[in-house]
């Protein structure tokens, strides 16, 4: 089978090089000439572990090829997934001139059969849209050409994107025909053997259904942080509280982690839109609302316990910062919690110095040199006066405490993922903070 994915972000990356792997042709296409010039020559503009190898794996075996032109491959293909991004606008709705663009140019340039796929997060009534303006562009050719369209959103996870793609816990389609439902089932047969379920069901209601998914996520995530910073006040532990809870089979495990927000590239604008579509149906999303007001409140929560540790003269200190990205094993900032921090400590006069296994470039690229970038976890400890961490990238687990204890200037750490454990912090001879406790 032939293929074309639109957008080669994260997901159409991912996506394009996981179908290339059980055996499909594969054609990328970006209209970001650098990133498509970058992996011609086996560069991978994002860091995602595992996937290097698989790209550079499946080009030699020619099942991977990359290009800016879409029109130049889209004859050749049957099956096109659109994978471009849909980033909040600014009344929060999620911006589909991408998603559309790529519709126009199908419909511009298509002399054949074509399914269309929307692989990224967009709000109900969306495919609709991609099917009128493909219908728009056919009549104004004056050809009758038969399409369908399809949803099929993405769940996976940055971090963790190709075992996620390989073997997720399900596949959401929405389809309105045969031809697209028999389509879809033989382009994800293959993943079967991996025991996953594909759940064919109507276009608006797998639209939908990534909104919901994102919603329910960030909902748990702020849920326990409002349990967290309830727990702070009345002496509980949040660690206890979330074993307690977790190991009730209707509340489950995952998921109940608090910490100082989420971000990433998703929950927020998903979150977001989500709302608006709500609002322009005439319908108030009340738990959402707070969902959010929770996040934006507990971004500022590390920088209070700062505040509070020095009474509020912070001017001039050093603070280092562990971690950018806004979760491990990935470089992506986008509304990383980070730069909220990174924010309010510029603001209140402080030097700061930052260290992250896999965003410095993205970070410096984002805010550029206003703070210190440092070599590595200790050399942004140097001389620091509280040590702030951000994000758990795994290396963070296990630091050697003596060494950062000599070249701290004061021995405080702020633990916003909660990694570390405040009895042995204390033994060592740290002030320790975490969030909920
Ligand atoms: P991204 O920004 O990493 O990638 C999008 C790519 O699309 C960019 O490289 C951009 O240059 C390209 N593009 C834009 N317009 C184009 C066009 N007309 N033709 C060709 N390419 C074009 O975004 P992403 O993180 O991969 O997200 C893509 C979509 O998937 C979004 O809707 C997002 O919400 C959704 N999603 C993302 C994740 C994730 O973890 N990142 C997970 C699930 C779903």
């Amino acid at each position: 089978m032939k293929i074309a994915i639109v957008g080669t972000g994260y997901v159409g990356l991912v996506t394009g090089t996981c179908f290339a792997e059980i055996g499909v042709n594969v054609t990328c296409v970006d209209t970001d000439n650098n990133k498509i010039e970058s992996l011609k020559k086996g560069i991978i503009p994002i860091y995602e572990n595992g996937l290097e190898e698989m790209v550079l794996r499946n080009m030699k075996a020619k099942r991977l090829k990359f290009t800016t032109s879409l029109e130049s491959c889209l004859n050749d293909v049957e099956v096109i997934f659109s994978a471009v991004g849909t980033p909040p606008d600014e009344d929060g709705s999620a911006d589909l001139s991408y998603v559309l663009e790529v519709a126009r140019t199908i419909g511009r340039n298509m002399n054949q059969y074509k399914l269309v796929v929307t692989k990224s997060t967009v709000p109900v009534g969306t495919a609709r849209k991609v099917r009128a303006v493909i219908q728009e562009e056919l009549d104004k050719r004056g050809l009758n050409i038969a399409f369908d369209v399809a949803s099929n959103p993405e769940f996976l996870k940055e971090g963790n994107a190709i075992s996620d793609f390989m073997s997720p816990d399900r596949v959401v389609v929405g389809v309105e025909s045969e031809r697209a439902e028999k389509l879809m089932s033989k382009l994800y047969k293959p993943f079967l053997l991996n025991n996953f379920r594909v759940i064919f069901m109507d276009i608006p209601s797998a639209e939908m259904t990534k909104y919901a998914a994102n919603s329910m996520l960030a909902t748990r995530i702020s849920f326990m942080n409002d349990i967290a910073n309830l727990c702070e006040l009345v002496g509980a532990d949040v660690n206890m509280v979330r074993s307690g809870i977790g190991s009730d089979t209707r509340i489950g495990r995952k998921f109940l982690y608090p910490g100082i927000g989420y971000g990433g590239s998703c929950f927020p604008k998903d979150v977001k839109a989500l709302i608006k579509t709500a609002e322009q149906n005439g319908y108030t999303m009340r738990v959402l609302s707070a969902v959010e007001e929770v996040n934006e409140l507990q971004k500022g929560v590390l920088f209070d316990k700062l505040m509070k540790q020095f009474n509020g003269n912070i001017e001039g200190k050093n603070i280092a910062l562990w971690g950018l990205a806004f979760k491990p094993e990935t470089d992506d900032m986008r509304e990383a919690p980070s730069l909220v921090l990174i924010d309010k400590l510029l603001k209140a006069g402080c030097h700061v110095r930052v260290y992250d296994p896999a965003s410095m470039e993205e970070c410096k690229r984002r805010i550029g040199d206003i703070v210190y970038y440092a070599c590595d976890m200790y050399d942004a400890v140097l001389d620091a006066d509280a040590l702030m961490l951000v994000t758990e990238w795994k290396e963070f687990r296990l630091p050697s405490w003596a060494v950062i204890k000599k070249t701290m200037a004061q021995q405080i750490v702020l633990d916003g993922r909660n990694i570390y454990d405040k009895k042995e912090m204390e033994e060592l001879g740290f002030i320790y903070s975490c969030i909920g406790k």
